[in-house]
């Protein structure tokens, strides 16, 4: 059987849009994205709660190729990336790859193709298969007893209704990850009643966040250079922030201690209760989890109408919650910021079976979570896994995109060069680059600092921090640029 396409790619965000331009670049025309939702864009297409803005600065939080000098603020607004997807689709002419409302059930490849089942029962063949489907695109729903018997209004943050109104309403919202820091200054304006049940403290820095003046946009478009300095600059202190406070805890404690220790001033002058500041205080190192942004967060708490609740949830029933100590609390609506399963049953997306009939979430359990620079796996020929162990590089997305761009432009182009269309990467070259990775993070604050009680989805269910690629973004890029061929056999 011949591939019907040159490439299938899964998810049509940012990931799967940066993947698909590549392509492009190296001529390959015969593509199918293949998205799940209704629509284009991954995490800016689904959120749109109450508060949603981008807590990277705008103009590090876009492709390099790509700037747009539009963006109103310093963090702009969740609109705003959904409309800058939809216009890189645009210009970029991916609208015609792709098909929504389709969800991809399984892969299986096949000698010398993948073949790509979807839910309608349908199959799709291609040579080559990406899947950019998201590390947080599997909401997650708690599993706490009595949840389903709950007579009012549930709304999970990755599904919000924008039809309903939380005025004047008993609100509670379960969870205090960076979706709940931007929510919940947004709920209790206009909520009668706003509790908050936190299980885990977050890290809430001061966010310096302003909107870009008329002129400044103005120079941002007429010359370009100017934006690129500002987003060498974002970059370049997202990056400071990311190698001395998270990923050389050893050798830079200190800047790990400042991090903690700005957060905890920010905290200090917002809230002047010092019980309440105890429970907001995080009892595990800065960078064990990801730490956010906010200048309203703290702050909410004090208002009369807004609790903290500390105590553990022990069962929802039909008109509230009851607390362990057995206080119960009547509300009108549930607002889950329970965040996304990463790593249990649904990493990765859907089931992928490789050569030998090799199971890639099977195989990664039992074994260890692993993928060459982040983006191929032995025994899975012509595979790119972009959400892959060890592939997020650096706090802004993109670094991670562009990154994986180059990586499968020398993939590509050396297999051209040989004359080869199928490669796959080299046990040995996976082994090397695995051990590289778990020595990086013996210096990590992952390893050597305090994140026994983060509750971090950055750890694998094996305690592993597989989540972040621990080395600089130079270094991930230049390696995507130059990695030896030869990790690869190239057939
Ligand atoms: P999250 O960080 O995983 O937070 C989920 C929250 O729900 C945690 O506080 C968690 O507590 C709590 N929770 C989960 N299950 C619970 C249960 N059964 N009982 C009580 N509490 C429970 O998810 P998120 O806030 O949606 O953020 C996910 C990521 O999205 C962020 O880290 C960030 O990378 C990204 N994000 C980015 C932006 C942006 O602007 N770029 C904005 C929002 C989100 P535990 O900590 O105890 O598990």
């Amino acid at each position: 059987m011949s591939a019907h396409y040159d490439a299938v790619i899964v998810g049509a965000g940012f990931g799967g849009m940066g993947a698909a331009i590549q392509l492009t670049r190296l001529d390959y025309d015969k593509l199918l994205i293949l998205e799940r939702e209704s629509d284009l864009g991954g995490t800016w297409h689904v959120n749109h709660y109450p508060g949603l803005a981008v807590d990277i600065p705008s103009a590090t939080y876009s492709y390099s190729f790509e700037p747009n000098p539009n963006w109103s603020r310093l963090f702009a607004p969740g609109q705003e990336l959904k409309r800058y997807a939809e216009h890189v689709a645009d210009k970029y002419r991916l609208r015609q790859y792709m098909r929504f409302n389709t969800v991809v059930t399984g892969a299986v490849w096949d000698t010398d193709h993948w073949a790509i089942s979807r839910r309608d029962d349908t199959t799709v063949t291609a040579k080559y298969l990406l899947t950019a489907t998201g590390f947080l695109s599997q909401p997650k729903k708690p599993d706490i007893g009595g949840i389903d018997t709950f007579a009012g209004k549930i709304i999970h943050t990755a599904d919000w209704d924008d039809g309903y109104d939380l005025t004047g309403q008993r609100v509670a919202v379960i969870g205090t990850g960076a979706t709940a820091v931007q929510l919940i200054p947004e709920v209790a304006k206009v909520a009668a009643e706003l509790t908050v049940y936190q299980r885990t403290p977050i890290w809430v820095s001061p966010k310096l966040d302003f909107p870009v003046p008329p002129a400044v946009r103005r120079a941002f478009a007429a010359l370009p250079l100017t934006q690129r300095i500002a987003r060498f600059a974002g970059t370049a202190v997202l990056e400071l922030l990311m190698v001395s406070g998270v990923l050389h805890y050893k050798q830079l404690r200190a800047a790990n201690r400042i991090g903690e220790l700005w957060c905890r001033a920010h905290l200090r002058r917002q809230v002047r209760d010092p019980e309440l500041r105890r429970k907001l205080t995080p009892g595990y190192s800065f960078g064990c989890k990801r730490p956010t942004f906010s200048n309203d967060y703290y702050r909410a708490f004090t208002r009369d109408h807004v609790n903290l609740e500390t105590t553990s949830i022990a069962r929802i029933d039909e008109s509230g919650i009851v607390t362990a100590d057995d206080r119960r609390h009547d509300i009108d609506v549930l607002v889950l910021a329970t965040g996304f399963d990463l790593w249990e049953a649904n990493f990765p997306a859907f089931e992928i079976i490789g050569r030998g009939g090799r199971n890639l979430g099977k195989w990664w359990r039992d074994n260890r979570f692993q993928a060459y620079e982040g983006v191929t796996i032995p025994k899975f020929p012509n595979f790119i896994s972009l959400n892959s162990p060890y592939s997020y590089s650096g706090l802004s997305y993109f670094t991670t995109i562009e990154t994986q761009m180059r990586h499968i432009d020398r993939l590509f182009t050396a297999m051209r060069r040989r004359g080869a269309t199928e490669f796959e990467v080299t046990q040995e070259a996976n082994d090397a680059f695995l051990d590289r990775m778990t020595e990086k993070l013996g210096d990590s604050v992952f390893v050597l600092g305090q994140c026994a009680t983060a509750n971090s989805y950055y750890f694998n269910p094996h305690g592993e921090a597989t989540l972040l690629r621990p080395s600089s973004t130079v270094n991930a890029f230049r390696e995507a640029g130059s990695f030896p061929p030869d990790d690869y056999v190239l057939t």
